[in-house]
């Protein structure tokens, strides 16, 4: 029987395929490639053979920046990338790569080294990151699985060769950019990357009458406010799953600069560690979830209070397959989702797993020095008292001044104890740098009245 199209495969034939991937990644690059794992798996007392389903996945504590480089140095980051070279090259490569490289060998040296690159050596690097910015590599194959979930985001978001992509994100060496580029690539469609500047937006759209306009969903409504005659416009692309107010306010802003009442806005969205773009499906206009590839990465869900495997709400963890570059095992995203879908979309049928109520950089808070704040650091420390039965952490902007607060309630087994909020107060400290702006000694019935939008089942946006 003919091997279905990526997108239409039933939920179990998904499961197999990524129990069958998620084997060969672990043997193949992260235990004999990946240092940083090896130590991990040797601390967790497993062994990496043993993780033979998503099952045997979702029982391994998801890892973040932090757990990698708890100083925050970029440097230390660089343990993401997988250490492969010749030698493993030929334990470890595809069968019929592995031959056509031997076959050259006697023959062609050049020919050789470029087959087992390719494979291997990590030759051009992006920058993610929510704390601080890091790299991830890719080697030469990583970039042709790149163009190929390109070219699939591109149908997801109903585009063809004929559309026309005019893109304002600024031009470097991050996903959002490059992950665009190469999908328009791979569609074989005409696109344009002038950067933000809005005059040489202006330039390009009278250039080349843009039927696609990216912009990242942050500053979108400034850049419509600087943007005239986009009359030709069909789709919008919000990069950085945009919340219900971040559409509201880009369509107001699409239609005072002449674009068409039925320009359809999409999100598309790729979390930090990720090198790809999922996206919302032209079918749902947005309204059934980011469509992930089922053969290039596994999401799973945790509590990100606890860390622990969770089936509802929580934050998104990323597992990548087919790529040798940096390989994420079990990546927390700081991005929170509702839910993963693996029902068949009810828009465009596509069977596909679906990130919904994507929320991004949810585990995060700005702060007013420009730097931001891990809330996933205090989840941990609040969660390691012993003291502490319970607590809420209700993160919300100051009346006055419009500054960052972050107020934690807690029901202490010994609430008359001083102790126990000092203990608090200085941990939180010593892992954010910062102080929480008060701590509130509360009983179990107070917890469960305090309001505001939850991000996990104990953080709370006021
Ligand atoms: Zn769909």
């Amino acid at each position: 029987m003919a091997k279905a199209a990526w997108d239409r495969q039933s939920e179990k034939a998904v499961v197999s395929m990524q129990n069958e991937l998620l084997r060969e990644q672990i043997r193949d690059s992260i235990a004999p490639f990946s240092p940083l794992w090896r130590r991990r798996f040797a601390e967790l007392n497993r062994k990496p053979s043993m993780v033979k389903t998503i099952e045997d996945l979702a029982a391994i504590p998801a890892m973040g920046e932090r757990d990698v480089s708890p100083s925050g140095d970029p440097i230390g980051m660089s343990a993401l990338v997988l250490q492969a070279g010749e030698a493993g090259y030929t334990l470890h490569g595809k069968g019929p790569e592995i031959r056509k490289a031997m076959r050259v060998r006697a023959t062609n040296k050049d020919a050789y080294r470029r087959i087992v690159d390719s494979d291997t050596r990590a030759t051009s690097y992006v920058f993610t990151g929510h704390g601080f910015r890091y790299p991830i590599a890719s080697t030469r194959n990583d970039l042709d699985v790149i163009a190929r979930a390109g070219a699939r985001l591109w149908s997801v978001l109903g585009l063809t060769s004929n559309d026309v992509l005019l893109s304002a994100l600024p031009p470097g060496a991050t996903t959002d950019h490059v992950a665009l580029q190469y999908a328009a690539t791979a569609a074989g469609a005409p696109a344009l990357f002038p950067g933000a500047d809005a005059a040489s937006l202006q330039d390009a759209i009278r250039l080349a009458p843009p039927t696609v306009l990216a912009v990242a969903t942050s500053t979108a409504p400034q850049i419509l406010s600087e943007l005239a005659d986009l009359g030709s416009l069909r789709t919008l692309l919000l990069v950085g799953a945009p919340t219900d107010a971040e559409r509201i306010a880009a369509a107001h802003g699409l239609s005072r600069c002449g674009a068409p009442s039925n320009t359809v806005i999409l999100g598309v969205h790729a979390p930090v560690g990720a090198r790809v773009l999922w996206g919302e499906c032209r079918q749902s206009a947005g309204a059934t979830g980011y469509h992930t590839y089922p053969d290039l990465e596994i999401i799973q869900v945790v509590d990100p209070d606890s860390g622990e495997a969770t089936p509802g709400m929580g934050e998104l963890v990323l597992t990548q397959l087919e790529m040798r570059g940096s390989a994420l095992l079990r990546w927390r995203t700081g991005d929170t989702v509702s839910a993963i879908a693996m029902a068949p979309c009810p828009s465009c049928g596509r069977s596909v797993p679906r990130a919904t109520g994507l929320r991004r950089a949810a585990m995060f808070a700005n702060l007013e020095s420009g730097k931001s704040l891990d809330l996933r650091s205090i989840a941990g420390v609040m969660s390691s008292r012993p003291a502490v039965r319970d607590w809420r952490l209700v993160v919300g902007r100051r009346g006055r001044d419009g500054a960052m607060s972050t107020v934690i309630h807690y029901d202490a087994i010994n609430p008359d104890d001083p102790a126990t909020a000092i203990a608090v107060a200085t941990d939180i400290r010593h892992v954010t740098g910062t102080l929480p702006t008060q701590l509130v000694a509360a009983t179990r019935d107070e917890l469960a009245t305090l309001s505001g939008t939850p991000v996990s089942a104990r953080i709370l946006v006021g």
